[in-house]
């Protein structure tokens, strides 16, 4: 284990001039050199005289005393996020050459932010995964240990922070993407409450559960970054009307602030070593002065599946917009029109995606419609009410994810192992309530992660008691690696 410098730390070392940015971005990209071939982070890298120049920029802009929140904080991007200066694949042979022509709203607000954008993160195709294997450049390792998977779908932006690749990163988290890499790889991830974040320029899978989120090395960044991207956005209708929130200057939580309560179905079908470390962890809240209730969310077995169901249907109306034309593909001909989409489709989709397609398709079909896509939407709405009235007394507390990172290849052979992982995070987004990840400990030298539920805009009491534990476990700006 490593320690490296945090993105707050970082700021206010080339505000006090202990630090130079341009000396910084170079070990940056050694990093990036000495890991990037077994770890497979990034799709894209910008050039390192790219890098250089802008980080020279920030320098200037330091000495002058004209510097923004994130100048000079090298920050990499998920790679359904778009970029107009970078290619955006989502990891899809689909949109292997596609440059698109204007900025994702975070994006935007990045580089207003003067953070520079370092490259495109690996990732699932379409983020429809939980391992980041099923990318169309291959899979993603977990710098922790490389014969497992970082996690997925936002894999690539949790592994480039382990390894010191990034100081901070987007990912995007429909059912998961976010928390469960940051539970495997020891960083912080926030999926922040539906509607805080724009959506303008992710590339849609399923809309009415996904959000952008910040990923660090810390709570203090991941609230920075989120502070930055947050806010009410015109070009996204689902945004909602608020200021950015203020979440870089909190204070740790105190006892009798607030009180925790964690829901028995949400941990008890976790395996060994991920309980032991997550109770461990509540043990310590509690001799610190805090409450820690039990409590009961039986709706949560019917999370998983509803949500699948959900983000399936989602996804094959969304998906159907990639015909080979409109995105074309320089390897199929043009002629009859059908044909075309066809070929288009079995060349430019990865196995997974046509699965979810196929199924999403099948949730939507007259005659299954009500039993399947209607179904769910009604369990969402008891899973979402559920959530709701125990969130408006606690902070709901489980592990992030229900076992340690698997190895590459154990878990995506069998469809139901894979989705299972996904078991806590789901919750949140079915509720579109806030949800933290944060390495709660270590077990067999691999990282656990613990999640914190609030309730709609809870985001600051989230990263109050972020701030609390990680004081307690001391995990901050940790990254794997010796030295
Ligand atoms: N693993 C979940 C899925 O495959 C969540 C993915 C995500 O959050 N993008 O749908």
């Amino acid at each position: 284990m490593r320690k490296l410098k945090t993105a707050y730390e970082l700021v206010e070392a080339y505000r006090n001039g202990s630090l130079d940015p341009v000396e910084h971005a170079w070990r940056v990209i050694e990093e990036i050199g000495r890991w990037e071939g077994r770890v497979n982070a990034y799709i894209t890298l910008e050039a390192p005289e790219a890098i250089i120049i802008q980080a020279e920029e920030a320098r200037e802009r330091y000495r002058r005393g004209e510097h923004r929140p994130l100048e000079g904080v090298l920050v990499a991007v998920k790679d359904n996020i778009s970029t107009s200066f970078m290619p955006t694949t989502a990891a899809s042979r689909m949109l292997e050459k596609y440059i698109p022509p204007f900025n994702a709203t975070v994006v935007e607000r990045l580089v207003r932010a003067g953070a520079i954008v370092v490259g495109k993160t690996n990732m699932d195709e379409f983020a429809m995964g939980s391992t980041s294997e099923f990318s169309a450049f291959g899979p993603v390792r977990n710098p922790w240990d490389l014969e497992r998977v970082p996690g997925g779908s936002s894999g690539g932006s949790a592994a480039c922070l382990a390894y010191g690749g990034c100081d901070l990163s987007l990912g995007s988290d429909t059912g998961g993407s976010i928390r469960l890499p940051a539970a495997y790889t020891a960083t912080v991830g926030i999926k922040p409450t539906y509607g805080l974040v724009s959506r303008y320029g992710l590339i849609p899978y399923g809309n009415s559960l996904e959000q952008i989120g910040p990923m660090a090395r810390s709570v203090k960044d991941a609230a920075l970054l989120l502070e930055v991207i947050g806010g009410w956005d015109p070009r996204d209708s689902t945004s909602l009307r608020i200021d950015p929130p203020k979440l870089s200057n909190l204070e740790p939580l105190e006892p009798g602030e607030a009180s925790l309560c964690v829901p028995r179905e949400m941990v008890e079908g976790s395996e060994e070593p991920v309980a032991k470390v997550f109770w461990n962890l509540m043990g310590k809240l509690e001799s610190e002065g805090f409450e820690v209730l039990e409590a009961s969310l039986p709706e949560v077995s019917k999370a998983l599946p509803a949500y699948y169901i959900i983000a399936l249907a989602e996804a094959a109306s969304n998906l159907a917009r990639y015909d080979g034309g409109l995105y074309p593909r320089e390897d199929v001909e043009a002629g009859d029109y059908w044909r075309h989409v066809a070929e288009a489709r079995a060349r430019g989709f990865g196995w997974e995606v046509k699965k979810r397609i196929v199924l999403g398709s099948y949730a939507l079909s007259e005659g299954y419609r009500d039993e399947y896509y209607i179904a769910a939407t009604k369990v969402r709405r008891l899973v979402r009410d559920a959530v709701l009235r125990l969130a408006r007394k606690c902070i709901i507390a489980s592990p992030a994810a229900p076992i340690l990172p698997p190895r590459l290849g154990e878990r995506i052979t069998d469809p139901l192992l894979l989705y299972a992982m996904d078991v806590y995070t789901v919750v949140a987004n079915l509720a579109g309530v806030p949800a933290l990840a944060m390495p709660a400990g270590f077990s067999q030298g691999l990282p656990v992660g613990v999640q914190f539920m609030a309730y709609r805009l809870g985001e600051d009491l989230l990263v109050r008691l972020g701030l609390t534990v990680e004081e307690m476990t001391g995990l901050r700006g940790v990254a794997a690696g010796e030295g």
